[in-house]
């Protein structure tokens, strides 16, 4: 009987989703239904009985074509957000099934080897220093704060203080030095340790934003102690890579842990094409990525990399009588991440890398940074479009007429046509519109088709 109700659930679910994913890529991009909408759909006063499950799930999934941004589509370039895998949904429908607390081996055997394989897959395929060890954390912005958490253990247990017992109060003091363009998610990570924001040091960048070596090596020959560098692969405005072999090197020289935030930018370390860009970038002592943005595996999986295994096990791990933790070769996934009980989130990580293979992943960057470079030649062409950046990777920023006003017109106007959905920025003073390609299913013709809607809009500003 129970199984019963749980089959016939599960069917409907499987039926409301395969619906779903048919109308992805035909339907409107942006969400089509208001807050008042949604909420009077789903705001009802909590019974006492509760409700029919069936009719739950059906209502929820009735409210999804309206009330959901086709983020998985093709033509969706607001964020790097990526898709799905067919094969990377499927595996996390078995994660839901199993419902396995991934935290520790005794709770989860298959969990902690597949985890234990992937990551292993991951520092293959980026070609990071293999003795690293892999967390899967909720996101880059919790990878960033697992590596920074081992940069801030390493750092000073070299100079003898040992953070986890004792505390910042009476440490010695940690330079903290990152770009004029780090993410806001290093600031959050910065926060959270108990650094502050306002402790960073700010290296100038480029015109493209990108880090200024130069400006690093005198900046560091004024500091003394303990230190960390922030550096960054893939920009998120116009995707430039920090210089990181120069970077390593000044980092090297001066004993600094260089952490490298790559939420994105790291997979270009897996095409031959575009791995030039990352030269240099196994200098480094920590590294954060996502699998949930550019590999196309659903939310929520971040990746944190740290090459000093002991610093990072120490800033990470804990311990209880009650737990019973591995003594021998297997893996308890919470020496290695924040996190605690969470998901098997390394399952589909699994899955889509065993799937698609090395030439798979190769391909799949190398297609969204062509499919960029189309969107950015597109663009140019048309009589007052300026694409503002040089489109090194999957990113491209285009400001329309010549002044703020007019591009941020055409971003709305985009948003409301429907055909895509791209989002805006500030880009050294200017409004730009931001294109970023990380969807494994865009296609020259989605591009077209992008390209087109855009120049429509624009054209009919300039009528008015
Ligand atoms: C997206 C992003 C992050 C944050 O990642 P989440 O997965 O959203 O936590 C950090 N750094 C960069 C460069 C990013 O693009």
């Amino acid at each position: 009987m129970t199984h019963d109700r749980t089959s016939s659930l599960l069917a409907r679910a499987q039926a409301h989703s395969l619906e779903y994913l048919r109308q992805l890529a035909d339907r409107d991009v942006d969400a089509r239904a208001s807050r008042d909408q949604l909420v009077s759909a789903l705001q009802v006063p909590l019974t006492a009985a509760g409700e029919d499950d069936a009719a739950v799930i059906d209502l929820l999934a009735a409210q999804a074509g309206q009330g959901t941004v086709a983020s998985g589509s093709p033509r969706y370039f607001g964020f790097v957000v990526g898709g799905t895998y067919p094969v990377a949904l499927a595996a996390d429908w078995l994660v839901s099934t199993w419902d396995q607390n991934a935290g520790i081996n005794v709770l989860s055997p298959l969990v902690s080897v597949a985890e234990e394989v992937a990551g292993d897959w991951l520092l293959d395929l980026f070609d990071l220093p293999r003795e690293s060890e892999v967390g899967f954390a909720t996101g880059c912005q919790m990878a960033n704060f697992t590596c920074l958490a081992a940069a801030r253990h390493g750092v000073l247990r070299r100079v003898g203080w040992n953070v986890e017992a004792d505390g910042l109060y009476d440490a010695p003091r940690i330079n903290i030095v990152s770009s004029a363009e780090s993410h806001i998610t290093i600031d959050v990570a910065l926060r959270y340790l108990g650094f502050g924001t306002r402790i960073q040091k700010r290296v100038e960048s480029d015109a493209q934003g990108r880090m200024r070596a130069d400006k690093l090596r005198e900046m560091m020959a004024t500091l003394e102690g303990p230190t960390i560098i922030c550096a960054q692969a893939g920009n998120v405005n116009t995707g430039a890579f920090d210089p990181l072999r120069e970077i390593g090197e000044i980092a090297q020289a001066h004993g600094a842990w260089l952490h490298v935030d790559g939420a994105f930018g790291l997979w270009a370390r897996t095409s031959a094409a575009h791995r030039a860009l990352a030269d240099g970038m196994e200098l480094a002592d920590s590294w954060a990525t996502d699998a949930h943005k550019w590999l196309n595996t659903p939310y929520d999986c971040g990746v944190a990399i740290v090459r000093h295994a002991q610093d990072h096990h120490d800033a990470m791990t804990s311990s209880a009588a009650y737990l019973i933790q591995t003594q021998g070769p297997e893996r308890d996934a919470v020496d290695w991440v924040p996190e605690f009980s969470r998901r098997a989130r390394g399952i589909p990580v699994y899955a889509t890398l065993r799937t698609l293979g090395r030439d798979g992943v190769s391909a799949l960057v190398d297609n969204c940074c062509a499919r960029a470079r189309q969107m950015g030649e597109l663009l140019g062409r048309i009589d007052g479009v300026r694409v503002l950046n040089d489109v090194v990777l999957n990113q491209v920023l285009v400001r329309f007429g010549d002044d703020d006003e007019t591009t941020r017109a055409v971003i709305t106007g985009v948003q409301k046509d429907g055909t895509c959905w791209l989002g805006g920025t500030v880009w050294h003073g200017m409004a730009a519109m931001r294109v970023s390609v990380s969807n494994w299913q865009t296609s020259e013709l989605d591009v077209e088709r992008s390209a087109e809607a855009i120049a429509r809009v624009f054209a009919g500003l300039r009528q008015r």
